[in-house]
């Protein structure tokens, strides 16, 4: 057996004690603080790999066995416990092997002497091999530390994607928006579209049935509109077509539909208007028109059809029987309110 104490003159005990120290993995350590001395057991040698009793045996073997990393903090820490600032030397770090390499050992101590100023005299220790354990313990902080930035580069891609979609579904439902304002307006003056305002009427013809309520129609058609396109030329005719509209528009009540029947040809829907009522209405606006709607000292004029809707009334028969009406007025020289 070897033994880091002369045999010679220990006690029986002592000696069980040193048989002991000796065949633990781990190291242990003696520091006697006058004599400068440290004496380590034979498993301190093992555990590092040193050949045994091969370094010297000074406080410098160890501080320079100490990572020069984890240094700094070691000696702050038995300064600290030198001094009484804390209760308790305990601390992990790592030692240089014999091959260079380093291994993590858990360094725990305790002054067992005090010279009579309350210094230390005599400084006992233990050298625990904990490298698995914390070589462990890192890799799981590395991992958790990648699974964290993962998660959050995650969150952030999944963040961007949403913010993406959003942006995408807010431009989907504009262009949906969008086509289905086309489907339904007339693109020249905006107002409804003839396939539109057919769906309209059907709800009006039905609401009229409900509350037995009258509805009519005026369908207008602008006067020789050829000769102005002819004429001024196509671009000025569209004008004419938008000023007509306006001003039809400012001329009706909130509940009345209008809506481009056709090229030249608008319609209106009075819901709640007997037929004596709407022709005087369009009367109105025959004459309006041909005091107001002017271009290059033309006069534009439009002929009027009007009609009733009756209870037996289909919507092709109630739009035959107004298209007839307009057709009298045209023939009756234009610029004419006719009411079937
Ligand atoms: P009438 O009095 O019998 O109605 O004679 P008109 O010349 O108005 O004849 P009609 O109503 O049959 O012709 C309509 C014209 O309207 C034909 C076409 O050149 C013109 N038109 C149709 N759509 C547009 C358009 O969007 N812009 C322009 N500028 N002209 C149009
Ligand atoms: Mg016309």
């Amino acid at each position: 057996m070897s033994s880091y104490y002369s045999h010679s003159s220990l006690t029986e005990s002592e000696k069980t004690l040193h048989y002991i120290l000796d065949t633990v993995s781990d190291g242990v350590w003696d520091w006697n603080a006058c004599t400068g001395r440290v004496e380590r057991s034979p498993s301190w040698y093992r555990m590092l790999n040193y050949d045994i009793h091969s370094m010297k045996k000074d406080i410098f073997t160890w501080e320079n066995l100490i990572h020069p990393d984890d240094y700094d903090r070691v000696m702050k820490h038995l300064e600290s416990y030198l001094n009484k600032t804390i209760p308790q030397y305990q601390i992990k770090y790592r030692c240089k092997k014999a091959d260079g390499s380093y291994l993590w050992i858990q360094d725990t101590a305790k002054i067992v002497e005090e010279k009579k100023d309350g210094t230390v005299l005599r400084m006992i220790g233990s050298h625990v091999n904990i490298d698995k354990e914390e070589i462990f313990y890192k890799q799981i902080q590395e991992q958790n530390k990648s699974l964290i930035i993962n998660q959050s580069s995650l969150e952030n891609i999944i963040k961007q994607r949403t913010k993406e979609l959003e942006k995408l579904n807010k431009k989907l439902e504009k262009k949906i928006e969008k086509s289905e304002y086309n489907a339904s307006h007339d693109v020249l003056t905006g107002i409804y579209n003839r396939r539109k305002f057919e769906e309209l009427l059907n709800n009006e013809m039905n609401r009229a049935k409900r509350y037995s309520h009258p509805l009519s129609l005026i369908l207008l058609d602008i006067d020789n509109f050829k000769n102005i396109n002819d004429s001024l030329g196509h671009r000025k005719g569209d004008k004419v077509l938008k000023h007509l509209t306006t001003l039809l528009q400012k001329n009706i009540r909130n509940m009345d539909l209008i809506a481009r029947w056709g090229g030249d040809e608008f319609i209106l829907v009075l819901p709640n208007t007997e037929k004596m009522h709407a022709k005087a209405k369009a009367y109105k606006l025959k004459i309006l028109i041909e005091n107001t709607l002017r271009i290059k000292d033309i006069t534009i004029t439009c002929s009027f059809g009007v009609s009733q809707f009756e209870s037996e009334d289909s919507k092709l028969t109630l739009f035959e029987r107004t298209d007839k009406a307009l057709f009298l007025s045209k023939k009756n020289n234009r610029n004419t309110v006719t009411l079937l």
